[in-house]
């Protein structure tokens, strides 16, 4: 199928390189004939943003920080200015003291429990609520998270309760946002070799955990999330909203390690 993202307009959150997630989400709507634009952190993530963005056919690039609510507003003035209107919003963002994400979640403190709640959870709700200013026409937005939100994986820790929050805020932001034509979804990733998939402690025994114990024995790759990021961002998905759709080689089925992975 060719075209499926022809006239659609998104804005993209969350590129620091060509590792992260939210550039696999790029490619499969670029190449489908989406227009996009990015945001990024901070002068040095910027200028790693810019070649990729011009890789997509993209001069559309802009500043944000969203511990900084007035960065917000200026990403949305900005495509308000420039196109009218928005068609989709990706938020691939996350982050958490690197310190908490290892020992017990018990150790969190009041500090970072904060922090990490506002950048990887409530901006999501931030961003919907100005990005659905701009979707007078029905649209998309989507986000990321990953199933330590419901089940505990070791060093996941703070970052598993604001996920957990995360996908509460897409189910209540469906239901605000559905009557007009607006639906709102996450993919559930399995571990993918990222910047920030590497602050977690241990990641690469995570990777390999996966690897060997999901029923497709192998990771996902950032195409893999991108491809399903392209189903719900696009009208093929169009009956679907509220969703947390797992991209993770089917792991949240199991119960146990495989037997083969047992024997070794
Ligand atoms: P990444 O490091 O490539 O992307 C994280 C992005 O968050 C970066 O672009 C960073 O600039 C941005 N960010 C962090 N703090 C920010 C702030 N204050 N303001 C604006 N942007 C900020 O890593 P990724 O793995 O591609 O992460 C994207 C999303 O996917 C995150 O929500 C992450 O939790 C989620 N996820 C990752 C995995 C994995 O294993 N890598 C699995 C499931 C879900």
């Amino acid at each position: 199928m060719n075209g499926l993202m022809n006239g659609k307009r998104g804005l993209i959150m969350g590129v620091a390189n060509n590792h992260s997630i939210a550039w696999g989400i790029s490619k499969a709507l670029a190449a489908q004939g989406a227009k996009l634009a990015f945001t990024y952190q901070g002068e040095a993530l910027g200028k790693r943003v810019k070649p990729l963005a011009a890789e997509v056919d993209s001069d559309f690039l802009l500043p944000c920080d969203v511990e900084d609510i007035a960065s917000v507003d200026a990403v949305i003035a900005a495509i308000k200015e420039r196109w009218g209107k928005l068609d989709f919003v990706v938020h691939a963002i996350g982050f958490s003291d690197k310190n908490e994400l290892k020992g017990l979640y018990a150790d969190t403190t009041r500090e970072n429990f904060s922090r990490t709640m506002v950048i990887s959870c409530f901006s999501f709700t931030e961003i919907a609520k100005r990005a659905a200013e701009l979707m007078s026409e029905g649209g998309t937005m989507l986000t990321l998270t990953y199933g330590g939100s419901t089940r505990v994986m070791p060093n996941y820790n703070v970052m598993g309760v604001a996920k957990a929050a995360l996908e509460a805020s897409v189910r209540y932001l469906a239901a605000d946002y559905g009557t007009r034509g607006i639906r709102v979804n996450a993919i559930s990733a399995g571990p993918i070799r990222t910047l920030a998939g590497a602050g977690i402690s241990d990641a690469r025994a995570m990777l390999s955990w996966q690897q060997k114990n999901s029923p497709l024995r192998r990771t996902v790759t950032i195409d893999d999330v991108g491809n399903s990021a392209l189903y719900l961002l696009s009208d093929l998905s169009r009956g679907v909203t509220g969703e947390i759709h797992y991209v993770d080689s089917g792991y949240n089925i199991t119960s146990m390690p495989t037997l083969e992975a047992l024997r070794t």
